[in-house]
């Protein structure tokens, strides 16, 4: 599972502070000029409540004179109104530009992970993965946005601020940066933390997404098995992980927040006991030391704002680094236009079949695993039916993986329609060929979006067909709303035999040039077995038909039959031929004798 470990790494001291900074710019940048506007909008509103104690100066002042109130209350009362209007403008669109951003990521994470190789899910946890899109986006809102602006609006102030203190008094000026390059030492050491410690948790949320997607995929089990328990357990060190590493980031964000605090305030008693020594000494005048301290003063919030600004960031590069890790992982080439390349041409010219040949096809489903294909040879035909027989783990549902490229294989060529996969465009590879694979799931949905997810634009009359060739008119009687109704969670309303033809329907309205069925009959009763099995032979007049079978009549009623075993093929021939010249096909047939009907 290096997918989980992935998840488990620290930030990578290696990379630096610097390159998920940028990448965190680059959620931001396309929204530059809002922010420009958002932040100016703040920082206006900011201003009108600077400017209200002057104002209100004037009213006290009006009102010891015996002047009119009216003006300077009426300015007041529009630096009020107006202050909060534009203040809430400021927010607002800061907040609108924040989900944005998260809409973003989640649109890129959404994209890249459908184009994920199998290769690649097959090795990870779906349940993280769905955390990453759903989770750490979230993580990403007010940094790239808020933060942003809070932190320039921050830095202006105080290098305003600073560059004032050192022209008034550069003794005083010393003192403070003293004391604000120490917290900021201090700080360094913090920040990091609150990195780690949200990584740390993201991680455990993903992690519970996994433990979720394990419990859901297999309720039944859990609960026949008695294991809710032992699950529930998982599932609660999970969250307890997360938990702790909550606390963990309060209390450093708390420790931050503090130490802002107490350096203004440090700073603040420095400067005066320093400065009133050198008023006492006569080398400070007092209305200095006093204009000094209220400057000070002045800069508490810029610098509180900063170190907000500072510990939202490393929230938001700890989701950085688990979105871009997604980027990582390999993606299909699916960029090829689908109307042209090599293998359409090919197939076209072929008058549409979709021969399938291997040809020493040497595989292994990861470098540091064992090798399932050792050589496969054979060749199927563009019409007909190919049976694949073998005991189980001999490498035939692997055949059917090449074939569809969910996998490449490391030795050997792999063709349909006389092309090799590799020169396919993908898409118009899994256009051309109708899979049902082993253990078919139904999606949660209808039974119409089940069956139109692999041919959306077929017509009633091509699913009325589909239904009455694959045997699924009772199921349709007997469904409430019929092809509306929703077949549940995994298909759980139906039975497994139904399922399998809700599959075989699915495969054969994508009108394929090439069928793939991996035990797709398993399920069946022996009737609706017969009447499949005819459709099938029905479709193998056209196209070529490859099924990886049990059942003694599925696989007599195939023109040749492939014996595979431990990766390789034994023997290629009709079951008369194989009964008399192979010992493996003879006990297998044998033994499958007894479950045919
Ligand atoms: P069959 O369909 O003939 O039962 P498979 O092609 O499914 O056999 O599997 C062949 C071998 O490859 C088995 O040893 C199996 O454990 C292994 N295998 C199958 N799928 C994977 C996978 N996704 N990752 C790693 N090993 C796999
Ligand atoms: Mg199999």
């Amino acid at each position: 599972m290096a997918g989980a470990q992935r998840t488990e790494e620290p930030v990578p001291e290696g990379a630096g502070p610097k390159a998920p900074l940028r990448r965190l710019w680059d959620h931001a940048r396309p929204h530059t000029g809002v922010l420009v506007v958002g932040g100016l909008l703040t920082f206006v509103g900011g201003l009108t409540g600077l400017a209200q104690p002057l104002v209100a100066k004037l009213v006290i002042d009006a009102l010891a004179e015996g002047d009119p109130l009216t003006t300077p209350l009426f300015v007041l009362g529009v630096l009020v109104v107006g202050g909060a209007v534009i203040a809430a403008a400021g927010m607002f669109v800061l907040e609108r530009t924040a989900q944005s951003v998260v809409l973003a990521a989640r649109r890129q994470l959404v994209a890249r992970l459908l184009r994920l190789r199998v290769a690649e899910v097959d090795r990870l946890k779906p349940g993280d993965l769905v955390s990453r899109i759903t989770s750490d986006t979230t993580l990403l809102r007010s940094v790239a946005t808020s933060s942003i602006t809070n932190a320039v609006t921050g830095v202006l102030l105080l290098a305003g601020g600073i560059a004032l203190m050192a022209v008034m008094d550069p003794v005083l000026f010393g003192v403070t940066i003293g004391v604000l390059a120490a917290t900021a030492l201090i700080m360094g050491v913090v920040l990091p933390r609150i990195g780690r410690a949200t990584v740390a948790g993201q991680a455990a949320v993903g992690e519970m997404g996994s433990l979720l997607e394990r419990v859901f995929g297999a309720f039944r089990t859990v609960k026949a098995s008695g294991a809710e328990r032992a699950e529930g357990e998982r599932l609660d060190a999970a969250a307890l992980r997360a938990w702790r590493k909550g606390v963990d980031v309060a209390g450093w964000t708390a420790l931050s927040g503090t130490l802002a605090g107490l350096a203004v305030n440090i700073a603040f008693l420095t400067v005066l006991g320093v400065g009133g020594a050198r008023v006492a000494a006569g080398a400070l005048e007092i209305s200095s030391l006093i204009a000094f301290l209220m400057l000070l003063f002045y800069l508490t919030e810029p610098i509180t704002s900063l170190v907000q600004a500072a510990t939202e960031l490393q929230g938001g590069l700890a989701a950085i680094h688990r979105i871009d890790e997604v980027a990582t992982l390999q993606q299909e080439d699916t960029d090829t236009d689908t109307d042209t390349g090599a293998g359409a041409g090919a197939v076209r010219a072929d008058g549409g079949s979709a021969a399938v040949s291997f040809t020493d096809v040497a595989f292994r489903y990861a470098p540091d695993l064992p090798m399932v294909h050792h050589g496969v040879t054979f060749d199927a035909p563009g019409r007909g039916l190919t049976a694949l027989v073998g005991p189980s783990g001999a490498g035939k549902t692997t055949v059917f993986s090449l074939l569809e490229r969910f996998y490449d294989p490391t030795g050997g060529e792999v063709r349909v329609g006389g092309v090799e996969v590799r020169d396919w465009p993908i898409a118009a590879l899994r256009s051309a060929i109708g899979y049902v694979e082993q253990d078919a799931p139904v999606l949660d949905g209808t039974l119409r979006e089940n069956l139109l997810m692999a041919a959306p634009n077929a017509t009633a009359a091509d699913i009325a067909d589909v239904v009455e060739r694959t045997r699924l008119g009772p199921l349709l009687a007997r469904l409430p709303e019929g092809l509306d109704s929703r077949i549940g969670h995994r298909g759980t309303t139906i039975s497994g035999g139904e399922r399998q033809r809700v599959a075989i329907a699915r495969a054969l309205l994508r009108g394929p040039r090439l069928l793939l069925l991996d035990e797709a009959t398993s399920q069946l009763d022996a009737a609706n077995e017969a009447a499949l099995k005819n459709t099938v032979l029905e479709v193998a007049r056209d196209i070529s038909v490859l099924v990886v079978a049990h059942r003694l009549s599925t696989v007599t009623s195939a023109e040749r039959i492939v014996v595979m075993d431990a990766g390789r093929v034994r023997a290629v021939g009709t079951h008369a031929e194989l009964v008399a010249a192979d010992e493996l096909y003879r006990d297998l047939a044998a033994s499958q004798l007894l479950t045919a009907s």
